[in-house]
């Protein structure tokens, strides 16, 4: 990779820490965030001890500095910002009749502003950098939605429609960006982490059976990877042995 430098929110557990090891593990050079007291500092040593680099920026992912902060980190640190990995989220379940506003709020904000967020600071930063040189440089995002975004979840209404932004965020991002050469992609996972175990709990292998993340976090490689240029404004369902393309075509 060229200790390209990418970013991943939500880095302290889960998906979030597999995909940093896995970003790490490719030669990718690391911006990791997660909210204050997470354990983001465990995850940094993890990605030294497979040879990686990895600098902390905690931080709220859904606060406008934290967003301005992870840039400003990438910068700082490495000299260059190439990949921007969002993965931060949270779970508020309940049924829509019995919802909150404050559990409806708490879920959109962290998923899609938080999404928005960092996608407006690495955007504007690689837009500059275009006009400077005159020409696309290289950006990649990848958004984290949900198969909740098409299919629904019945108790989880907030979370379901977060995602469905996301998918939406990110196709307007990829055709508002692509001229600077920016790819922007969504990954719709059914990875196995204390989120999904504590929503699923044992259930029977097959229909939904959650996958490990370590097996999603490669194609989260592939995508902010010179590989993954052809891909933009693309949903890639993800599980079991399946990886799948779903949704609109290609932004072109
Ligand atoms: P998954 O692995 O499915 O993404 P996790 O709960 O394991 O689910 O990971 C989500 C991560 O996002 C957690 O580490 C959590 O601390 C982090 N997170 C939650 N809210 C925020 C936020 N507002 N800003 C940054 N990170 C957040």
């Amino acid at each position: 990779m060229d200790g390209r430098v990418a970013v991943v929110t939500g880095a302290g557990n889960g998906l979030g820490r597999a995909e940093a090891l896995a970003l790490a593990s490719a030669g990718f050079r690391l911006v990791l965030n997660d909210l204050p007291g997470a354990a983001l500092d465990a995850v940094a040593g993890e990605v030294k001890a497979v040879g990686g680099e990895a600098v902390t920026c905690a931080g709220d992912v859904a606060e406008w500095s934290t967003g301005e902060a992870i840039v400003a980190a990438a910068l700082d640190s490495y000299g260059s910002l190439d990949a921007l990995v969002n993965n931060a989220g949270v779970l508020r379940d309940r049924t829509v009749f019995n919802m909150t506003a404050d559990e409806w709020d708490l879920v959109i904000r962290v998923h899609l502003r938080g999404h928005f967020v960092t996608t407006r600071h690495a955007t504007a930063h690689w837009r500059r950098l275009s006009k400077e040189r005159g020409g696309p440089v290289y950006g990649r995002i990848v958004n984290t939605s949900s198969e909740a975004w098409l299919l629904g979840s019945a108790g989880q209404p907030n979370y379901a429609a977060a995602k469905g932004g996301i998918v939406a965020l990110t196709m307007a991002t990829a055709r508002g960006c692509a001229r600077y050469g920016v790819r922007v992609n969504a990954i719709c996972p059914r990875a196995r982490t204390a989120m999904t175990a504590e929503l699923m709990g044992d259930a029977p292998a097959g229909v939904s059976d959650p996958m490990s993340p370590d097996r999603v976090a490669p194609l989260v490689v592939y995508l902010a990877s010179p590989a993954g240029a052809g891909f933009t404004g693309e949903v890639f369902v993800v599980h079991s042995d399946v990886v799948a393309v779903m949704g609109p075509p290609t932004v072109r």
